[in-house]
Protein backbone atom coordinates (compact mmCIF):
# COMPACT_ATOMS: atom_id res chain seq x y z
CA UNK A 1 0.00 0.00 0.00
CA UNK A 2 1.40 3.11 -0.82
CA UNK A 3 1.74 5.98 1.84
CA UNK A 4 -0.74 8.47 1.75
CA UNK A 5 0.32 12.43 1.32
CA UNK A 6 -0.79 15.68 1.88
CA UNK A 7 -1.57 18.04 -1.07
CA UNK A 8 -2.87 21.34 -1.54
CA UNK A 9 -4.30 20.79 -4.90
CA UNK A 10 -5.33 17.31 -6.75
CA UNK A 11 -2.93 17.09 -9.90
CA UNK A 12 -4.66 13.75 -11.21
CA UNK A 13 -7.81 13.12 -12.73
CA UNK A 14 -10.58 14.22 -11.26
CA UNK A 15 -8.96 16.52 -9.76
CA UNK A 16 -11.42 16.89 -6.78
CA UNK A 17 -12.10 15.12 -3.58
CA UNK A 18 -14.57 11.67 -3.84
CA UNK A 19 -17.37 14.28 -3.00
CA UNK A 20 -16.37 16.56 -5.79
CA UNK A 21 -14.61 19.20 -3.68
CA UNK A 22 -11.66 20.49 -4.67
CA UNK A 23 -10.76 22.74 -1.88
CA UNK A 24 -7.05 21.92 -0.58
CA UNK A 25 -5.46 20.64 1.62
CA UNK A 26 -7.03 17.43 -0.20
CA UNK A 27 -5.20 13.85 1.19
CA UNK A 28 -4.07 11.98 -2.10
CA UNK A 29 -4.38 8.56 -1.19
CA UNK A 30 -2.78 7.23 -4.28
CA UNK A 31 -5.35 4.77 -5.05
CA UNK A 32 -6.45 4.83 -8.60
CA UNK A 33 -9.59 3.40 -9.92
CA UNK A 34 -12.03 3.26 -12.54
CA UNK A 35 -13.15 6.88 -12.14
CA UNK A 36 -9.58 7.99 -11.39
CA UNK A 37 -7.72 9.21 -8.13
CA UNK A 38 -9.24 8.97 -5.25
CA UNK A 39 -8.84 11.97 -3.21
CA UNK A 40 -10.43 13.26 0.29
CA UNK A 41 -10.46 16.67 1.45
CA UNK A 42 -11.01 17.87 5.22
CA UNK A 43 -14.58 17.98 5.42
CA UNK A 44 -14.91 14.21 4.23
CA UNK A 45 -11.74 13.01 6.36
CA UNK A 46 -13.48 15.22 9.36
CA UNK A 47 -16.82 12.95 8.69
CA UNK A 48 -14.36 9.46 8.56
CA UNK A 49 -12.72 10.41 11.23
CA UNK A 50 -15.94 10.87 13.36
CA UNK A 51 -18.09 7.98 12.15
CA UNK A 52 -14.92 5.95 13.44
CA UNK A 53 -15.26 7.79 16.66
CA UNK A 54 -12.23 10.67 16.63
CA UNK A 55 -12.49 13.88 18.36
CA UNK A 56 -12.53 16.93 16.05
CA UNK A 57 -9.77 19.36 16.23
CA UNK A 58 -12.11 21.08 18.41
CA UNK A 59 -13.05 18.71 20.83
CA UNK A 60 -9.17 17.65 21.06
CA UNK A 61 -8.20 21.52 21.91
CA UNK A 62 -10.85 21.54 24.48
CA UNK A 63 -10.03 18.56 26.01
CA UNK A 64 -5.98 19.99 25.91
CA UNK A 65 -7.16 23.15 27.82
CA UNK A 66 -9.16 20.88 31.08
CA UNK A 67 -5.83 18.66 31.21
CA UNK A 68 -3.67 21.61 31.50
CA UNK A 69 -6.41 23.15 34.21
CA UNK A 70 -6.09 19.34 35.58
CA UNK A 71 -2.42 19.64 35.94
CA UNK A 72 -2.96 23.06 37.63
CA UNK A 73 -5.36 21.50 39.82
CA UNK A 74 -3.09 18.65 40.72
CA UNK A 75 -0.10 20.39 41.55
CA UNK A 76 -2.02 22.86 43.64
CA UNK A 77 -3.43 19.82 45.45
CA UNK A 78 -0.17 18.25 45.86
CA UNK A 79 1.32 21.10 47.17
CA UNK A 80 -1.48 21.26 49.73
CA UNK A 81 -1.07 17.64 50.85
CA UNK A 82 2.89 18.03 51.12
CA UNK A 83 2.03 21.47 53.42
CA UNK A 84 -0.70 19.10 55.30
CA UNK A 85 2.36 16.68 55.91
CA UNK A 86 5.21 19.05 57.28
CA UNK A 87 2.37 20.38 59.51
CA UNK A 88 1.42 17.44 60.75
CA UNK A 89 -1.04 17.39 63.61
CA UNK A 90 -2.48 15.18 66.03
CA UNK A 91 -4.28 14.38 68.86
CA UNK A 92 -2.97 13.43 71.85
CA UNK A 93 -5.16 10.30 71.86
CA UNK A 94 -3.63 9.51 68.81
CA UNK A 95 -0.03 10.04 69.90
CA UNK A 96 -0.78 7.78 73.01
CA UNK A 97 -1.69 5.09 70.55
CA UNK A 98 1.57 6.17 68.61
CA UNK A 99 3.34 5.46 71.16
CA UNK A 100 2.07 2.66 72.61
CA UNK A 101 2.56 0.96 69.53
CA UNK A 102 5.98 1.64 68.88
CA UNK A 103 8.03 -1.40 70.09
CA UNK A 104 10.19 -0.30 73.37
ZN1 LIG B 1 -14.82 15.56 0.27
Amino acid sequence: MREMRLVETAIAYPLACACGSQQGPLVDTQITNHQGRLYLCTRCVHTAASLHGYASPEEVSALHEQIDVFRGQTAELEEELQQARDQRVISVGELRRELAATPQ
